[in-house]
């Protein structure tokens, strides 16, 4: 059993999409075992997405994920790593497969609706990132 950091990014919570995302992972057998709702500050950001430090979209990601509240969830379940990342469809929308998060709800490369870990390991950090206090046992 493994675990996956999940983000309905700005664009996505504020065109009501939440609770469509939130339900896709359900239905494809992901728990939901921990969340909050929260706006993430300029410092906030840059830290989660230190490692893009430096490339060209870094400023407008920061802008973006600033630009209004975001959902944050730990998702459970096997292979969940992958199993969101197939959900979420390709990081560029205008590569993801039809029915996948991105295809529905992303509006650009930059706005594209959802964030999942790429791996087991960052997984591990970025849920201690947003829940220090560990998640529902
Ligand atoms: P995420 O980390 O959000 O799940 P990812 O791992 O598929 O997506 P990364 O390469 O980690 O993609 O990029 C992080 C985020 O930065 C992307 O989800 C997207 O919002 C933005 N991004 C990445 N590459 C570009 C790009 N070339 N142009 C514009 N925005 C980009
Ligand atoms: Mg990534």
């Amino acid at each position: 059993i493994e675990q996956t950091l999940s983000i309905i990014k700005p664009n996505a919570v504020a065109k009501n999409a939440i609770g469509a995302i939130l339900s896709r992972f359900e239905a494809a057998g992901l728990q939901i075992v921990a969340a909050r709702m929260l706006h993430m500050s300029k410092e906030q950001a840059s830290a989660f997405y230190g490692i893009h430090q430096g490339k060209p979209f870094f400023d407008e990601l920061v802008a973006f994920m600033t630009s209004g509240p975001v959902m944050v969830q730990v998702l459970e379940g096997e292979d969940a790593v992958a199993k969101n990342r197939d959900i979420m469809g390709a990081t560029n929308p205008a590569n993801a497969a039809p029915g996948t998060i991105r295809a529905d709800f992303a509006d650009s490369f930059t706005e594209n609706a959802a964030h999942g870990s790429d791996a087991a390991d960052t997984a591990a950090v970025e849920i201690a990132f947003f829940f220090p206090e560990g998640v529902c046992p």
